[in-house]
């Protein structure tokens, strides 16, 4: 491709280009560079797809997403954590450094290229999770997150995520939650782009309530992962439960027919 000032270049073209080119964009990312072509072409509307097929997730720490039907899908837990250790070390070579010399200047480029390797991550896990998802479902409901205050907070958390004991903690929360804002955004334009659609709804009392008999209290939880109503005996996996919770809420939103959750 030519370039205004640099003249010709190479690139590898990952995939077809369609429509007509209105704009080309150049970018850095990590070591690498990247060029993005924005086109534009007319896309026929999906056909409207049937909002009694409404399946709920549950996004949480210790599975990335689990699903009404029982489905777990988790976070690449091992990269993300070697990465993380890898920033941690780096980060503490850093802070030996004097500030501004050569070494230090290499070192954060170092440190630039690891955060960029954790974007990259997530970023494919959260394009491959939404595709399954969407490929399979045409209605999802999800609990309703304050994206906008936890994106922008998490951006901060990630490059300066805090001192000493809680610098882990907060990365790895930090991580999370920037994979789950991008998964309701990916997961919003997938669905709709299928005729299918995003319904968030309020995620109150789902962790502690009783489906069976409404029952709610913190002791309806044992273990993180077990929910057991301690007034009918109700009991289920915690996070399936609350998943289901949401299905409902989000079926009593569209007005279509719950589904019933077997025990
Ligand atoms: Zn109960």
């Amino acid at each position: 491709m030519h370039l205004p000032k640099l003249g010709w270049v190479k690139f590898f073209q990952g995939r077809p280009i369609p429509g007509v080119l209105k704009n080309t964009t150049v970018s850095r990312h990590g070591r690498h560079w990247f060029v993005s072509f924005q086109t534009e072409q007319v896309v026929a509307d999906p056909l409207p797809q049937d909002p009694a097929d409404c399946i709920a997730g549950d996004l949480g720490v210790k599975h990335f997403l689990v699903l009404s039907d029982g489905t777990i899908y988790d976070a690449p837990r091992a990269a993300y954590a070697h990465l993380r250790q890898q920033i941690t070390r780096v980060q503490r070579k850093l802070a030996r450094q004097v500030k501004f010399s050569k070494n230090w200047q290499k070192t954060q480029r170092r440190l630039n290229v690891l955060y960029a390797h954790v974007a990259d991550l997530r970023r494919d896990f959260v394009q491959k999770l939404s595709t399954t998802v969407s490929q399979h479902h045409a209605t999802v409901a999800l609990e309703n997150l304050r994206i906008g205050n936890m994106t922008a907070s998490a951006k901060g958390t990630v490059e300066q995520p805090g001192t000493q004991g809680r610098q882990k903690a907060g990365l790895n929360r930090a991580i999370l939650e920037m994979g789950w804002g991008q998964f309701l955004t990916v997961l919003e334009y997938k669905l709709a782009a299928q005729g299918g659609q995003l319904v968030l709804v309020p995620a109150a009392y789902c962790s502690q309530a009783c489906p069976q008999c409404g029952y709610t209290a913190k002791a309806n939880r044992p273990t993180r992962d077990r929910f057991c109503c301690q007034a009918c005996g109700y009991a289920k996996m915690a996070d399936v439960k609350a998943a289901e919770m949401l299905e409902d809420r989000g079926r009593q939103r569209l007005g279509v027919p719950l589904r019933p959750h077997p025990a």
